[in-house]
């Protein structure tokens, strides 16, 4: 276990699918870095929000039936202004209420746009043989492409966890390839192994945990986690 880090129980009232926000404000509590932001239900209550976080801005759909938010033109980035930030809300509320005229739209995540060199995914399952295991891999867009991926049994100490990250295709992006910098390998083992430890405390009501992307800035500048999803019993 990671030197202060105290074992890990559930908030009250979490349980099923767990979205992006709910699952980040438990990770944060938990150690791991997440971006800030706020679920808001109106344009305005979006600039509103916008204004008290650091821009650049995303906004995020938030939908219990929407999982890849991206497919369905639920992710704007890169918007600069609270006005930005109204406007992309009202563009977007119209949009996938056009497109998916069934899914329940619950509001938006205004949140603070990050940048990260390499994206990773880590996840977790609970194997019914092995218990809850750890994944880590090339991230974002990549995962289908590539499958390159590391898998263990979790929990795991922050060194293996640099070995696992250190086994991927992608760490060679992550190690200076070609006189690109270096990134901050060691925040993203903190960040995988602290994930393993808060998914093996959790115990048999957890299912799934999705991480994808954790964004890896150069040395020294850390890791953020930017999307997340839980699945508990
Ligand atoms: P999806 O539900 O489609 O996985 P994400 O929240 O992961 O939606 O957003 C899609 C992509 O947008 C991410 O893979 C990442 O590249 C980028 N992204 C999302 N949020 C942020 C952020 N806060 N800062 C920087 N990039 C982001
Ligand atoms: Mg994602």
């Amino acid at each position: 276990r990671p030197a202060a880090m105290e074992p890990v129980s559930l908030p009250e009232g979490l349980s099923g699918s767990v979205g992006e926000a709910e699952a980040k404000a438990f990770l944060g509590e938990n150690g791991v870095p997440v971006n800030r932001g706020q679920i808001v239900g109106t344009a305005e209550q979006a600039s509103e929000a916008a204004a008290l976080l650091d821009g650049p801005f995303v906004v995020k759909v938030v939908s219990p039936d929407i999982v890849h938010k991206s497919d369905v033109g639920g992710v704007v980035l890169g918007l600069e202004t609270p006005d930005d930030v109204a406007r992309a809300v009202t563009r977007m509320g119209a949009s996938i209420a056009q497109k998916l005229p069934d899914a329940r739209i619950e509001g938006f995540l205004v949140q603070e746009m990050r940048t990260g060199k390499v994206e990773l995914l880590v996840g977790a399952r609970n194997d019914p043989q092995f218990g809850p295991m750890i994944i880590v891999g090339a991230g974002g867009v990549l995962v289908e492409l590539l499958r390159d991926v590391a898998v263990a049994m979790a929990p795991v100490c922050e060194k293996k966890a640099r070995s696992m990250i250190e086994s991927l295709q992608i760490a060679k992006l992550m190690q200076g390839f070609r006189g690109s910098a270096e990134l901050d390998i060691d925040a993203a083992a903190q960040a995988v192994s602290r994930i393993s430890w808060i998914v093996s405390d959790i115990g048999p009501r957890f299912c799934e945990l999705d991480v994808n992307p954790l964004l890896v800035a150069e040395a020294g500048k850390g890791c953020v986690a930017v999307d997340a999803r839980i699945l508990l019993d």
